[in-house]
């Protein structure tokens, strides 16, 4: 792990605030309950922290997406119940078994190859609507009475839930149910993080929350009421006054409109801060005029030019000197969120937290 010194930039999670989170989604998955899904490295910020810390919470079942990162969970939480969401092949069959992780199976071919296991749980999956994983309801409905496999949980994935008013959410909603009523005594789950947020468990056993034990925003434009997990702060490596009729950065995309104080920080995209967030030069500036920002003690920078590799141009001019000469400038936290920074990159906080790169400090906040 980079120490603080030798990295361009810190990145702190708060896991008591991922715990509080938690209990929140929980609450609203009633009289179900809250799993955890924590693919792809608990959403970039860090499995081996996370995971722990919400098993210590009360949360014993877990979701991932491929054998890999359930081998990992499962060497941290010997307890724990895991799914693996993408299905299997028969290479992995074996230390799936070995691992005690149970596959999310997706086809009458995953079926087929799980079969052989005899007995060993796993999950159904069933396509309502996304056409991304899972059996058809038709299909789905014949597993339930053929019984091949030994089923433990049966699930389905909103495409829309982020719109709650999305057609697709109720036509996924009432073909699940059809399903989830002949697999009785299976426990079932739909809801992810923005169904849980505006409809709850739906009537059914667990839910699957991702994006909001991480502070992100779950609901197209309803307040996020989550908790924000994550800080990340860049360090100024040159502060530089330029002239008004100068450029910035590669290209020089960005005029300076007057003389001004640039601070210099030592994060780019190598670090999976996006290019497309730059302030001018990229082409998404041809529709969605402003870039993003940094922070100093709450005030709003803007980012100037283009985002390079390992260094990204901010302007102070407005900023103390004393406030700057601390020598940090928040790429996230409490003034810009994740949401606010993928909005102005054309993405979506997802991709923002998913993209950390390995060149940071991090830390994490404990409970
Ligand atoms: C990633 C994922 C989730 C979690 O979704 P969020 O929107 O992050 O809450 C739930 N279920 C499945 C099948 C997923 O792939």
């Amino acid at each position: 792990m980079n120490s603080e010194h030798l990295a361009g930039g810190r990145l702190t999670v708060d896991l008591g605030a991922i715990v509080e989170n938690w209990k929140h989604l929980n609450r609203q998955s009633r009289p179900g309950k809250a799993s955890a899904v924590v693919k792809a490295n608990a959403y970039g910020l860090g499995i081996s922290e996370v995971a722990p810390a919400l098993a210590k919470a009360g949360c014993d079942t877990f979701f991932v997406a491929l054998p890999g990162e359930g081998v990992k969970l499962r060497a941290l939480l010997p307890e724990a119940t895991v799914y693996v969401l993408n299905g299997i092949h028969s290479d992995v069959s074996k230390i799936m078994i070995e691992n005690e992780l149970r596959p999310v199976l997706s086809s009458y071919e995953h079926v087929g190859t799980w079969k052989g296991t005899h007995g060993a749980p796993c999950a159904i999956q069933v396509d309502t609507g996304m056409n991304r994983l899972g059996v058809s309801v038709e299909d789905a409905i014949s597993l339930s009475s053929e019984r091949p496999v030994n089923c433990t949980h049966v699930m389905s994935h909103f495409a829309c839930a982020d719109t709650p008013a999305h057609w697709l959410n109720n036509q996924q909603i009432e073909q699940f149910q059809l399903v989830s009523e002949k697999f009785s005594g299976v426990e079932s789950s739909l809801s992810n993080s923005a169904a849980i947020i505006s409809k709850g468990a739906l009537g059914h056993d667990l839910t699957r929350p991702g994006i909001a034990l991480y502070g992100g925003e779950a609901v197209n434009g309803m307040a996020n009421l989550m908790q924000p997990v994550v800080s990340l702060e860049a360090r100024i490596v040159q502060v530089r006054e330029a002239k008004a009729g100068e450029t910035v950065s590669y290209g020089a995309t960005h005029t300076l409109k007057r003389d001004s104080r640039l601070a210099i920080v030592s994060v780019g995209y190598a670090d999976g801060y996006p290019r497309s967030a730059s302030g001018s030069g990229v082409p998404l500036r041809d529709t969605v005029q402003q870039g993003t920002f940094g922070a100093i003690r709450g005030h709003r920078i803007p980012l100037l030019g283009r985002v390079t590799m390992d260094l990204m141009c901010f302007d102070v001019t407005d900023i103390p000197t004393k406030d700057v000469d601390e020598g940090w400038i928040e790429l996230l936290g409490p003034t810009m969120s994740i949401d606010d920074v993928a909005r102005a990159a054309g993405t979506i906080g997802y991709e923002i937290l998913t993209s950390f790169g390995a060149r940071y400090a991090r830390r994490s906040r404990n409970l």
